[in-house]
Protein backbone atom coordinates (compact mmCIF):
# COMPACT_ATOMS: atom_id res chain seq x y z
CA UNK A 1 0.00 0.00 0.00
CA UNK A 2 3.05 2.49 1.14
CA UNK A 3 4.77 1.58 -1.72
CA UNK A 4 1.94 1.92 -4.20
CA UNK A 5 1.19 5.38 -2.70
CA UNK A 6 4.68 6.48 -2.92
CA UNK A 7 5.29 5.83 -6.52
CA UNK A 8 1.93 6.41 -7.57
CA UNK A 9 2.34 4.31 -10.69
CA UNK A 10 -0.81 2.11 -9.81
CA UNK A 11 -3.40 4.98 -10.11
CA UNK A 12 -6.73 2.93 -11.45
CA UNK A 13 -8.91 6.19 -11.90
CA UNK A 14 -8.89 8.46 -14.67
CA UNK A 15 -9.80 11.43 -12.20
CA UNK A 16 -9.77 14.98 -14.57
CA UNK A 17 -10.67 18.16 -13.62
CA UNK A 18 -11.59 20.21 -16.73
CA UNK A 19 -11.02 23.69 -16.33
CA UNK A 20 -11.72 26.89 -17.68
CA UNK A 21 -14.05 30.23 -17.99
CA UNK A 22 -17.85 29.86 -18.43
CA UNK A 23 -18.44 29.06 -22.16
CA UNK A 24 -15.01 27.86 -22.68
CA UNK A 25 -16.55 24.28 -24.13
CA UNK A 26 -15.84 22.02 -20.64
CA UNK A 27 -19.38 20.96 -21.24
CA UNK A 28 -19.52 19.86 -24.65
CA UNK A 29 -16.16 18.17 -24.64
CA UNK A 30 -16.98 16.32 -21.25
CA UNK A 31 -19.67 14.47 -23.14
CA UNK A 32 -17.07 13.35 -25.85
CA UNK A 33 -14.70 12.03 -22.85
CA UNK A 34 -17.12 10.15 -20.97
CA UNK A 35 -18.40 8.46 -24.52
CA UNK A 36 -14.78 7.74 -24.84
CA UNK A 37 -13.51 6.45 -21.21
CA UNK A 38 -16.90 5.73 -19.67
CA UNK A 39 -16.45 8.26 -16.98
CA UNK A 40 -18.70 10.25 -14.68
CA UNK A 41 -19.43 13.64 -15.35
CA UNK A 42 -19.67 15.28 -12.26
CA UNK A 43 -21.23 18.74 -12.88
CA UNK A 44 -21.82 21.30 -9.89
CA UNK A 45 -23.65 23.73 -11.94
CA UNK A 46 -25.44 20.63 -13.40
CA UNK A 47 -26.52 19.29 -10.14
CA UNK A 48 -27.51 22.95 -9.15
CA UNK A 49 -30.09 23.15 -11.80
CA UNK A 50 -31.53 20.14 -10.99
CA UNK A 51 -31.91 21.40 -7.47
CA UNK A 52 -33.42 24.43 -8.88
CA UNK A 53 -35.91 22.05 -10.90
CA UNK A 54 -37.39 20.03 -8.45
CA UNK A 55 -37.62 23.03 -6.25
CA UNK A 56 -35.46 21.88 -3.22
CA UNK A 57 -34.62 24.49 -0.60
CA UNK A 58 -30.81 23.98 -1.74
CA UNK A 59 -32.00 25.00 -4.71
CA UNK A 60 -33.89 28.28 -4.17
CA UNK A 61 -31.01 29.65 -2.18
CA UNK A 62 -28.37 28.42 -5.04
CA UNK A 63 -31.03 30.26 -7.76
CA UNK A 64 -30.38 33.74 -6.20
CA UNK A 65 -27.01 33.52 -6.25
CA UNK A 66 -26.59 31.55 -9.69
CA UNK A 67 -28.89 34.07 -11.34
CA UNK A 68 -26.73 37.36 -10.36
CA UNK A 69 -23.63 35.44 -11.44
CA UNK A 70 -22.09 34.89 -8.13
CA UNK A 71 -20.27 31.19 -6.68
CA UNK A 72 -22.57 29.33 -4.38
CA UNK A 73 -21.07 28.67 -1.02
CA UNK A 74 -17.64 26.12 -0.50
CA UNK A 75 -19.68 23.83 1.73
CA UNK A 76 -22.73 23.56 -0.46
CA UNK A 77 -20.39 22.00 -3.73
CA UNK A 78 -18.13 20.35 -1.47
CA UNK A 79 -21.09 18.51 0.19
CA UNK A 80 -23.04 17.65 -3.41
CA UNK A 81 -19.47 16.33 -4.92
CA UNK A 82 -19.14 14.26 -1.97
CA UNK A 83 -22.13 12.17 -1.78
CA UNK A 84 -21.77 11.69 -5.82
CA UNK A 85 -18.44 10.11 -5.09
CA UNK A 86 -19.96 8.07 -2.64
CA UNK A 87 -23.00 7.01 -4.57
CA UNK A 88 -20.47 5.92 -7.66
CA UNK A 89 -18.24 3.83 -5.76
CA UNK A 90 -17.22 1.54 -9.02
CA UNK A 91 -16.62 4.29 -11.23
CA UNK A 92 -13.68 3.97 -13.54
CA UNK A 93 -13.25 7.76 -13.02
CA UNK A 94 -14.99 11.11 -12.81
CA UNK A 95 -14.82 14.46 -15.20
CA UNK A 96 -15.34 17.45 -12.97
CA UNK A 97 -16.68 19.96 -14.60
CA UNK A 98 -16.61 23.48 -13.31
CA UNK A 99 -15.58 22.07 -9.87
CA UNK A 100 -13.65 22.88 -8.32
CA UNK A 101 -14.09 27.01 -8.54
CA UNK A 102 -12.11 28.19 -5.43
CA UNK A 103 -9.06 26.71 -3.60
CA UNK A 104 -10.50 25.54 -0.73
CA UNK A 105 -12.78 23.31 -3.21
CA UNK A 106 -9.91 22.57 -4.25
CA UNK A 107 -8.33 21.22 -1.03
CA UNK A 108 -11.72 19.42 -0.10
CA UNK A 109 -11.41 17.16 -3.36
CA UNK A 110 -8.00 16.39 -2.39
CA UNK A 111 -8.81 15.14 1.09
CA UNK A 112 -12.38 13.46 -0.51
CA UNK A 113 -10.03 11.75 -2.88
CA UNK A 114 -7.34 10.72 -0.54
CA UNK A 115 -9.96 8.38 1.63
CA UNK A 116 -10.59 6.42 -2.02
CA UNK A 117 -6.70 6.71 -3.07
CA UNK A 118 -7.48 8.04 -6.35
CA UNK A 119 -6.10 11.43 -6.72
CA UNK A 120 -6.71 13.73 -9.62
CA UNK A 121 -4.80 12.48 -12.53
CA UNK A 122 -4.65 15.94 -14.00
CA UNK A 123 -6.05 19.43 -14.95
CA UNK A 124 -6.50 20.52 -18.33
CA UNK A 125 -7.42 24.16 -19.02
CA UNK A 126 -9.41 25.16 -21.99
CA UNK A 127 -8.07 28.81 -22.86
CA UNK A 128 -10.28 30.89 -24.68
CA UNK A 129 -10.02 35.27 -24.08
CA UNK A 130 -13.25 37.29 -22.54
CA UNK A 131 -14.55 38.44 -25.64
CA UNK A 132 -15.14 35.45 -27.32
CA UNK A 133 -16.72 33.80 -23.91
CA UNK A 134 -19.19 36.54 -23.88
CA UNK A 135 -20.15 36.53 -27.92
CA UNK A 136 -20.62 32.07 -26.47
CA UNK A 137 -22.71 32.85 -23.84
CA UNK A 138 -24.99 35.16 -25.58
CA UNK A 139 -25.03 32.48 -28.67
CA UNK A 140 -25.92 29.63 -26.31
CA UNK A 141 -28.68 31.93 -23.77
CA UNK A 142 -31.08 31.94 -27.23
CA UNK A 143 -31.66 28.26 -26.87
CA UNK A 144 -30.20 26.94 -23.29
CA UNK A 145 -32.86 28.41 -21.19
CA UNK A 146 -30.31 29.39 -18.74
CA UNK A 147 -30.79 32.60 -16.91
CA UNK A 148 -27.78 33.74 -16.23
CA UNK A 149 -26.87 33.03 -20.32
CA UNK A 150 -29.31 35.70 -21.24
CA UNK A 151 -28.23 38.84 -19.64
CA UNK A 152 -24.60 40.53 -20.55
CA UNK A 153 -24.33 41.61 -17.07
CA UNK A 154 -24.70 38.31 -15.67
CA UNK A 155 -22.06 36.40 -18.45
CA UNK A 156 -19.84 40.11 -17.04
CA UNK A 157 -20.21 39.23 -13.78
CA UNK A 158 -19.56 35.28 -14.14
CA UNK A 159 -16.23 35.80 -15.98
CA UNK A 160 -15.27 38.50 -13.19
CA UNK A 161 -16.27 35.67 -11.17
CA UNK A 162 -14.01 33.52 -12.59
CA UNK A 163 -10.85 35.85 -12.68
CA UNK A 164 -11.24 36.84 -9.39
CA UNK A 165 -12.07 32.99 -7.80
CA UNK A 166 -11.44 30.34 -9.82
CA UNK A 167 -8.09 31.53 -11.85
CA UNK A 168 -6.16 31.29 -8.60
CA UNK A 169 -7.35 27.16 -8.51
CA UNK A 170 -5.09 26.79 -11.67
CA UNK A 171 -1.55 27.70 -8.86
CA UNK A 172 -3.28 25.14 -6.78
CA UNK A 173 -2.59 22.29 -9.43
CA UNK A 174 0.70 23.63 -11.01
CA UNK A 175 2.01 23.66 -7.33
CA UNK A 176 1.29 19.39 -7.86
CA UNK A 177 2.15 19.46 -11.92
CA UNK A 178 -0.79 18.46 -12.69
CA UNK A 179 -1.72 21.45 -15.05
CA UNK A 180 -1.74 21.67 -18.60
CA UNK A 181 -3.61 24.71 -20.58
CA UNK A 182 -4.80 24.16 -24.09
CA UNK A 183 -6.03 26.18 -26.71
CA UNK A 184 -9.63 26.24 -26.42
CA UNK A 185 -11.02 27.88 -29.74
CA UNK A 186 -10.75 25.81 -32.69
CA UNK A 187 -13.18 22.68 -34.17
CA UNK A 188 -14.42 20.50 -31.44
CA UNK A 189 -12.90 17.61 -33.12
CA UNK A 190 -9.47 19.82 -32.62
CA UNK A 191 -9.68 20.53 -28.98
CA UNK A 192 -10.63 16.89 -28.02
CA UNK A 193 -7.42 15.43 -29.96
CA UNK A 194 -5.68 17.93 -27.92
CA UNK A 195 -7.11 16.97 -24.01
CA UNK A 196 -6.50 13.25 -25.38
CA UNK A 197 -2.83 13.79 -26.22
CA UNK A 198 -2.60 15.63 -22.74
CA UNK A 199 -4.54 12.47 -21.10
CA UNK A 200 -2.26 10.11 -22.80
CA UNK A 201 0.90 11.79 -20.55
CA UNK A 202 -0.96 10.41 -17.70
CA UNK A 203 0.37 7.57 -15.40
CA UNK A 204 -2.76 5.61 -15.85
CA UNK A 205 -4.23 3.68 -18.68
CA UNK A 206 -7.76 4.56 -19.61
CA UNK A 207 -10.24 1.88 -20.85
CA UNK A 208 -11.12 2.96 -24.23
CA UNK A 209 -15.19 2.49 -24.73
CA UNK A 210 -15.09 -0.04 -27.68
P1 LIG B 1 -21.97 26.42 -14.58
O1 LIG B 1 -23.08 25.59 -15.09
O2 LIG B 1 -20.75 25.62 -14.24
O3 LIG B 1 -21.65 27.58 -15.49
O4 LIG B 1 -22.46 27.04 -13.19
C1 LIG B 1 -23.58 27.91 -13.12
C2 LIG B 1 -23.58 28.62 -11.78
O5 LIG B 1 -23.69 27.65 -10.73
C3 LIG B 1 -22.32 29.40 -11.45
O6 LIG B 1 -22.34 30.72 -11.99
C4 LIG B 1 -22.37 29.42 -9.92
O7 LIG B 1 -23.33 30.35 -9.44
C5 LIG B 1 -22.91 28.04 -9.61
N1 LIG B 1 -21.82 27.05 -9.45
C6 LIG B 1 -21.58 25.96 -10.24
N2 LIG B 1 -20.53 25.27 -9.81
C7 LIG B 1 -20.06 25.94 -8.72
C8 LIG B 1 -18.96 25.72 -7.84
N3 LIG B 1 -18.11 24.69 -7.99
N4 LIG B 1 -18.79 26.61 -6.82
C9 LIG B 1 -19.64 27.63 -6.63
N5 LIG B 1 -20.67 27.91 -7.45
C10 LIG B 1 -20.90 27.06 -8.48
Amino acid sequence: MLYRKAFNFNQRMLNLVLFGPPGAGKGTQSQKLIDKYGLIHLSTGDLLRSEISQGTELGLEAKKLMDNGILVPDSVVIGMISSKLDSNKNAKGFIFDGFPRTVAQAEALDTLLESKDAPISGMIALEVNDAELENRLLLRGKDSGRPDDANPEVIRKRIKEYNEKTAPVAGFYKGQNKFKSINGIGSVEEIFDAINEVISTYQVSPKVNQ
